[in-house]
C-alpha cells in the first residue's frame, strides 16, 4: 500500500497559519494536519475550514511544549509512518507599546519563534522523507534587523561553518545582552522579534547545508509580507490568502528545485540581510 503524504501546519487555528492551511488543502497531495495549542481554537479553526468543504485533520501542538511536540510525532510515526511537509507558523510578537521589559520581550519572543521552531525541527526531522519541503515562515524584519547588526555578527550569520549549536550560542548571547542592558555594545540591535527572526532565517540556511546529503529535502525561510492578522492589529494589507503565497510557494517547490536554504518574500528569492 503507498504510504499517505502528510503536511503539519504550526499555529494554524487563525492568521496566516490559517490561510496555509485552507491553501494546502487545495494544494497538497495527502494530508494537511492543521495544528493549535488551544483545542478549542484548533478544531473551530477546523469546521470553519469543513463548511468551505475542506478536510484538514487537526492535532495539538504547543510548539514550546517538548512533550507536546513528542506526542505529534508519535502519532506521525503511527499514522503516517514519515512527514513531507512542515510548516514552522507559529511565533508571536510584543505590542509595540507594550510595558514588558525588554529583557522579558527578548527572552519570551527568542524562546518561542527561534527556539521552540528548532526545537520542532529537532525532533521531527528524523521523519522527514525524500522531496520533503520545511518553511520556517520568518519575515522581513530579519533582513532589516540582520543589517542593522555588527559587522562581526554578520560575518557569522553568513558563514557556511556556522553550526546550529553556534547559532544558538549568538542567540543566547543576545538574551543575555539584553537582561544585562549591554544589547547594543554587544553588537545586536534592539528588536526582539527581529533578533528572533534572524535566528529562524538563519536556522534555515544551516539546516539546509546539514540535509544536503539527503534526497532533495528542502528547507526555507519566507516573510509572509504584511497580513491582516491579530499579529499586526489588523493594520497589515495583505489578506491572509495572500500572506499565505510565499509560504505555500515554498511548501510546494518541485522536486531538484534549487531554491533551498534561501529567504523568500513576495514569491522570490531575496538577498539576506
Ligand atoms: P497571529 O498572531 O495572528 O497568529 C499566530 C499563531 O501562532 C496563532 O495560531 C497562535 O496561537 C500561534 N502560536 C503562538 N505561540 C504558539 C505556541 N507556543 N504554540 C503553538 N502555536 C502558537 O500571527 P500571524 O498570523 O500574523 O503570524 C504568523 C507568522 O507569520 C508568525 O511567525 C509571524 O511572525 C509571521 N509574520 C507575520 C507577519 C504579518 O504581517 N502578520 C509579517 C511577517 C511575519 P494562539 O491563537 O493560541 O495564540
Amino acid at each position: 500500500m503507498a504510504t499517505k503524504r502528510v503536511a503539519v501546519v504550526t499555529g494554524g487555528n487563525k492568521g496566516v497559519g490559517f490561510g496555509i492551511v485552507r491553501a494546502l488543502c487545495k494544494q497538497f497531495q495527502g494530508d494537511v494536519i492543521l495544528t493549535a495549542r488551544n483545542v478549542d481554537l484548533g478544531k473551530k479553526a477546523v469546521s470553519d475550514l469543513n463548511a468551505e468543504n475542506l478536510k484538514p485533520e487537526f492535532h495539538q501542538l504547543d510548539i514550546c511544549d517538548m512533550s507536546s511536540i513528542e506526542t505529534l510525532k508519535q502519532y506521525l510515526q503511527s499514522n503516517y509512518g514519515g512527514l513531507d511537509l512542515l510548516v514552522n507558523n507559529a511565533g508571536i510578537a510584543y505590542k509595540a507599546a507594550s510595558t514588558a521589559p525588554f529583557s522579558e520581550q527578548a527572552e519570551v519572543t527568542v524562546r518561542t519563534n527561534f527556539t521552540a521552531t528548532l526545537d520542532i525541527s529537532n525532533v521531527l526531522f528524523p521523519l522527514l522523507r525524500p522531496h520533503s519541503r520545511v518553511v520556517h515562515v520568518s519575515s522581513m524584519v530579519s533582513q532589516w534587523t540582520g543589517k542593522k547588526c555588527s559587522e562581526a555578527l554578520k560575518a557569522r550569520f553568513l558563514d557556511p561553518a556556522l553550526t546550529i549549536d553556534e547559532l544558538k550560542q549568538i542567540m543566547q548571547n543576545f538574551v543575555d545582552a539584553a537582561k544585562a542592558g549591554k544589547v547594543s555594545e554587544s553588537g545586536f540591535p534592539e528588536s526582539a522579534y527581529g533578533m528572533s527572526k534572524v535566528g529562524v532565517t538563519v536556522m534555515a540556511f544551516i539546516q539546509q547545508r546539514e540535509l544536503n546529503s539527503k534526497d532533495d529535502i528542502v528547507v526555507n525561510a519566507c516573510c509572509p509580507g504584511y497580513v491582516d492578522t491579530d499579529m499586526t492589529s489588523h493594520k497589515g494589507t495583505k489578506t491572509i490568502d495572500q500572506g499565505a503565497e510565499t509560504p505555500v510557494l515554498c511548501a510546494l517547490l518541485p522536486e531538484g528545485t534549487d531554491i533551498r536554504g534561501k529567504f523568500l518574500s513576495e514569491k522570490a528569492v531575496q538577498p539576506w540581510p
